[in-house]
């Protein structure tokens, strides 16, 4: 049976229109803002780079703060256990299993119609990156993992355009503002700071848990910083690598205004994860689930559903226009438009194929 989708009422009148001046009129009060700064985020492009908590509390704070234009790339859908901490989404999203791009979209749509959102349901990779963020003028790292966030320091490096590092975990928070632009006020780079991805295995959400708190301190940090660099005020902008703890209040700061001179990113420009060298097609994406993406083709929801359907192993198998989803025995397989899917209920890479291989195609 096809998820419940949200058609517009034809026969509702149109909405009056929520004046600028009254929507934003304690902003432009606010001297760092102002009017001007005002109309500057009227102009302003933004993309933020994950749609989970972080992502979704920046998306909700730029929008309402009035920022024009917004590019969120996602690749996951919403979840039960989602919804303690990602402040865009509500239960008919998670039951619906909506892709959280498409969900942040609709959610930003019935408070800030003034707002034009590009939802973009992928993974960021490097041959989608330029597309995808050449046309912001900064971009929000709002991503789980660190592949992507040295995808984005290769790209931003390269591009000289500015992005703001961000991470949550537990009670902990962490940030920081890499502005790239080749000038004097140039500050060190992800690679100067942390040279190689860390090794081993990573504190995830799935592991050590978070608290919603420490992601929304981290949004807002970062968005107070994107309203610093909008409105033309880049060097009142952080140039240190901040953390702090919620539970304990401790804080750091690094110093991060002078790029590391022996970086092979800044320094060398050398671009290794934007030439995708080494990039696994099949990613472990937390919670207990493998996300596999090595074939790229356009998929038809509803010829694949009639192909399963008549499958005896199969059940609950639904679909709308975003993605198909079905059970089989422990696993939930989700399929997405572009051919990626998500396989939950394992971490063996060898059987989410395999499954993949038999339900969906080789
Ligand atoms: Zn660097």
């Amino acid at each position: 049976m096809p998820l419940p989708t949200t058609t517009p009422d034809l026969e509702a009148p149109p909405r009056p229109r929520i004046a600028a001046e009254d929507r934003y009129s304690r902003q432009i009060l606010f001297p760092g803002i102002g009017s001007e700064g005002q109309q500057r985020l009227a102009s302003a492009h933004v993309a933020v780079v994950g749609c989970g908590a972080t992502g979704a509390a920046a998306a909700s704070l730029l929008a309402r703060a009035g920022v024009g234009t917004l590019t969120l790339i996602d690749r996951d859908f919403v979840e039960p256990s989602n919804l303690q901490r990602q402040v865009l989404f509500d239960e008919s999203d998670a039951l619906d299993a909506l892709p959280k791009a498409e969900a942040a979209r609709r959610k930003i749509a019935l408070f800030n119609s003034d707002i034009v959102v590009h939802p973009h349901i992928a993974d960021l990779v490097p041959a989608n990156i330029a597309s995808l963020l050449s046309p912001a003028h900064i971009v929000l790292d709002a991503t789980d993992n660190f592949e992507t966030r040295y995808l984005i320091n290769d790209f931003a490096v390269q591009q000289g355009k500015p992005w703001i590092y961000a991470a949550a975990i537990g009670a902990y928070a962490a940030t920081m503002n890499i502005l790239p632009a080749l000038d004097s006020s140039r500050t060190a780079c992800l690679a100067c700071i942390f040279p190689k991805p860390p090794s081993g295995p990573v504190e995830t959400c799935d592991t050590s848990g978070i608290l919603s708190t420490a992601v929304n301190l981290a949004a807002s940090l970062q968005v107070t910083e994107t309203l610093k660099f909008l409105t033309g005020q880049s060097k009142a902008m952080r140039r240190t690598l901040l953390s702090f703890d919620l539970w304990s209040s401790e804080r750091s700061d690094i110093n991060t205004s002078r790029p590391n001179p022996g970086c092979t990113v800044c320094g060398q420009r050398i671009f290794t994860h934007l030439s995708g060298e080494g990039r696994p097609h099949i990613t472990l994406c937390g919670r207990n689930s493998v996300q596999i993406h090595e074939h790229h083709r356009p998929v038809d929801f509803a010829t694949m559903r009639s192909r399963l359907a008549s499958h005896s192993e199969i059940e609950d198998l639904r679909f709308n226009d975003l993605l198909l989803r079905f059970r089989r025995g422990p696993h939930t397989l989700t399929l997405f438009a572009d051919g990626r899917a998500i396989v939950q209920g394992t971490t063996d890479i060898t059987l989410a194929r395999s499954l993949y291989a038999r339900f969906i195609g080789s």
